[in-house]
This record gives C-alpha cells, structure tokens and sequence, in this order.
C-alpha cells in the first residue's frame, strides 16, 4: 500500500465519529502522510476506502441505520463485500458489536440485531450493566509495548469468544477486550477518548504492510 494514496474513512451515522477522525489524522499527519480521514454515510464512498473505523456509540442504531432504514442494506453489503477485497476495519465498542458475528445482550435479555459479521468473535453487550458503570482502568498488551493502555469502557461489552484465526491482543480472568483477525481490529473500550495512539498507529500499520 503506497503513503500517498492512503485513504480511510470512519462511519459517521452516529456516535464518537469526531473523536476518532482527530486522533487518526494526528496520527497520519505524524507518520508524514498527507491524507485525511473521510466521514463515510453512503455505500458508493467505501469505494476509495483502505481502512474503515466504525466508532462507539449505540450499536442498536447504527446497526438500523447501516442495514435498514435509509440504505435498504446496501451500506451494510458494501461493508461487507470491501472487507472482501481487503478493506481494513477498527471497531471499537459499539463498533466492535457490530462487526462480530454474534451478540446478546445484559441488561436487555431478549434482543436481536443485525449485524455485519466480519469478525470471528461473539460478544456480551453492556456487560458491565448500564452508564453508571463505566469505568476506566490500565490494561496490560504486550503487542503495544510496556507502557500500558488507559482502557476507557463505556456501558462496554466483552469478547466472550473467538475463532481460530483471532489473535487475542488484551485479556484477563474479566475476559477478551482487543482482539485482531487479519485486517480487522476490535476493542472493547475507546482509545479514541485518550491521548494515547497506539491502537490507531496499528491499525495504520495493518493497512500499509499489506
Ligand atoms: N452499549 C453500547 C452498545 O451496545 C456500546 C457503548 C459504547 O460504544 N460506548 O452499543
């Protein structure tokens, strides 16, 4: 993948978009290249795209937004068919439910919703309970360095299981919080929300050492 070229997007129907699309810029203008990131709303944008982030937020609905209402499903088939081409995707926590391939819910037992399912993992939603439980704590991953990773969980949910081709980048005795499949990255918490950017300096990496 050439530098010049480089183009990502971020799934801007809802949630954290602008939090994302600061840190990534930092990061791409840090590493010298002249590309910014491009709010993706319509299926034909995909298109130019090298990697996509889909933010937290509330993956009820943008799992709606992307599959049912204003697109039919094309948003969500075009996803699906560019990861197939080799689009590279980062999803963190609302972003993480919605590219995994199966979820339940916590709080709300009875629930369904659609989802992308490009990740081999099965996820819990809102496995800490509600907003009030929120938390942030230090996580240990050793794929980043020593230094360890302020975890930023926001009504978060858990990575209870993966599939042979995941490789597991954060757990502990609690469960899987940062998983990696190929060109596909999911965290359970938000690295947007720190001033830390190593998890959009390896997502970068994931799609220029292509
Ligand atoms: N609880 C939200 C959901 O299920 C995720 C919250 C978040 O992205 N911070 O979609």
């Amino acid at each position: 993948m050439s530098k010049s070229t480089i183009q990502i997007g971020i799934l801007a129907l809802q949630g954290d978009v602008l939090e994302h699309e600061l840190m990534m810029n930092a990061v791409l203008a840090n590493k010298g290249i002249d590309s910014k990131i491009l709010w993706v709303r319509r299926p034909e944008q995909l298109d130019s795209l090298d990697g996509l982030i889909i933010p937290g937020g509330e993956s009820t609905v943008m799992s709606r937004l992307v599959s049912e209402m204003r697109f039919g499903h094309k948003l969500a088939a075009k996803i699906q068919e560019r990861v197939q081409k080799g689009m590279a995707v980062f999803g963190t926590c609302a972003g993480a439910i919605l590219i995994s391939k199966a979820s339940k819910d916590q709080v709300v037992k009875d629930f369904s919703q659609a989802l992308l399912e490009l990740m081999d993992i099965e996820v819990i939603r809102n496995r800490y309970g509600r907003q009030r439980d929120s938390f942030e704590r230090p996580l240990t991953i050793e794929r980043l360095g020593n230094e360890p990773f302020p975890g930023v969980f926001i009504r978060a949910p858990i990575i209870t299981s993966v599939g042979k081709k995941v490789e597991i980048l954060a757990k502990d005795a609690g469960g899987i919080y940062a998983v990696k499949q190929g060109k596909l990255l999911a965290t359970t918490f938000h690295p947007e929300l720190t001033d830390d950017t190593r998890f959009h300096e390896l997502f970068l990496e994931m799609i220029l050492n292509d």
